[in-house]
């Protein structure tokens, strides 16, 4: 990574914890105001564009859902005091409840309200998005206190047929073979979970157009998790497996856990190779699992089993704030955002250096490197310090050796035990002297 990228993706961070400030207030769902508001503010600084898929259209074995547009909510007590009130926090409300206006019993009130008992002081983030209902979600110790009597519940809202709204755009490279970048725009006023995908993935969309070598192109995509993915797959079936090389499904970017990368289906797909060469000393690659995670699972169902792995620091579900209003931006810090931007370009910038293959020019005895000016001829023997794997030799003699036809930079990556971008740089100096040719792998 140049030292311009360095400091682009460095001062990224604070810009990152901005947008996701200014996103945090809006509650999301699957289908609303608060989705297309979110994609409106991502637009000021990329050409979203935006598809509105309308309620009830029929995508695989769904359907596409109703609107959900929340005004107001609050639960009074028998005290006269307010509680649970929508305007002090979004996750106080059932996600797409239905409204209401009624009076009943603390008892039968109860059944609508939904704690976190171990986790007293926090409110819980629960959905109702396919059975209509309502509910109030509260502290377990606002629960406690709850007097007995009667209550008055009030939802202001409506539940009405319009459209899902996705934002897509599209940065052209060299190939049309494409690099996907899906985050999920759906969760209210959590910042982990996901309003890091979000920003990162805005974040990466500004550092492609910058810096990429762009042998492929990038599909920056937002949808709301799940429905999104499959109305967006729903719409794209003819072409999405022909054309995704890669994709990469980004939750959850914002603990400062080392990085969580699940694998694809497939397991041995080009990306799964890139991240676990790239993450190798960053965190983690997990084998891919239909049960938990985001969107891969919709990418990764059997009739697309598309090449697409998750990225996550922590992963989703495994940390205490989960789900719950302990989710804010204050527990995110910039430069937590910012190595979560430079590991998804780290990523694509793997994938870009493999999208060239190298083949000898005369492929018979070492090449003599001393003639080229890439051979350090003063014949000293080397001291207690020298690191080996760390001299530019090393590495040119590695590619010199693998630029066999047959080995991609990965495989050179793999059996040397090498970076793939070191490798890539003695490819290309090599290439400049003409030891090696170089090839598009990728057309
Ligand atoms: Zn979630």
């Amino acid at each position: 990574m140049t030292a311009e990228i360095e400091e682009a993706v460095a001062a990224a961070g604070d810009d990152m914890h901005g947008l996701m400030r200014r996103l945090y207030p809006i509650c999301r769902s699957l289908a609303g105001p608060g989705n297309r508001q979110t994609l409106d503010i991502l637009s000021e600084t990329m050409p979203l564009e935006r598809i509105e898929v309308p309620s009830g259209t029929a995508v695989f074995d769904w359907a596409v859902p109703d609107e959900w547009v929340p005004r107001a909510a609050e639960i009074v007590g028998p005290d006269g005091v307010a509680r649970a009130r929508f305007a002090d926090h979004n996750l106080h409300l059932v996600s797409h409840s239905e409204p209401v206006d009624l009076e009943l019993e603390r008892d039968d009130l109860l059944a609508h309200v939904f704690t976190l008992p171990d986790q007293p002081d926090v409110v819980p983030y629960v959905t109702r998005y396919y059975r209509r209902d309502w509910g109030f979600c509260m502290t377990e110790r606002q629960k406690a206190s709850l007097p007995p009597g009667r209550y008055r519940v009030r939802i202001d809202a409506e539940l009405r047929p319009g459209a899902l709204s996705i934002g897509e755009t599209v940065l052209a490279g060299r190939s049309p073979r494409e690099i996907l970048i899906v985050t999920y725009i759906c969760h209210p006023s959590m910042a982990n979970d996901n309003l890091s995908g979000v920003v990162v993935a805005q974040a990466a969309h500004a550092l492609v157009r910058r810096f990429a070598r762009r042998q492929f192109s990038y599909r920056f995509l937002f949808v709301p998790e799940t429905i999104g993915s499959i109305a967006w797959l729903a719409l794209n079936r003819e072409t999405v497996r022909e054309r995704t090389h890669a994709a990469l499904v980004l939750s959850c970017l914002g603990s400062d856990a080392p990085f969580t990368y699940k694998a694809s289906r497939r397991g041995d797909a080009e990306i799964d190779r890139a991240a676990r060469l790239v993450l190798a000393d960053r965190g983690d690659v997990i084998p891919f699992s239909p049960v938990t995670g985001s969107d891969e699972r919709q990418f990764c169902s059997p009739g697309f089993d598309l090449p697409a792995g998750l990225l996550s620091r922590a992963y989703p579900g495994t940390f205490a704030e989960y789900h719950t209003s302990a989710d804010t931006p204050d527990r995110i810090a910039p430069a937590t955002l910012a190595g979560g931007l430079r590991a998804v370009f780290d990523i694509c910038d793997a994938l870009e250096r493999n999208a060239t293959s190298y083949r000898r020019a005369d492929p018979y005895g070492e090449p003599m490197l001393s003639k080229r000016d890439l051979y350090d001829a003063t014949s000293v023997r080397k001291g207690r310090d020298f690191d080996r794997r760390r001299d530019p030799r090393t590495a040119l003699m590695w590619v010199a050796n693998l630029a066999d036809g047959t080995h991609s930079l990965f495989d050179m990556a793999e059996r040397s035990g090498l970076s793939v971008a070191a490798l890539s740089d003695a490819a290309e100096r090599a290439a400049d002297a003409e030891i090696l040719v170089r090839q598009d792998r990728i057309a």
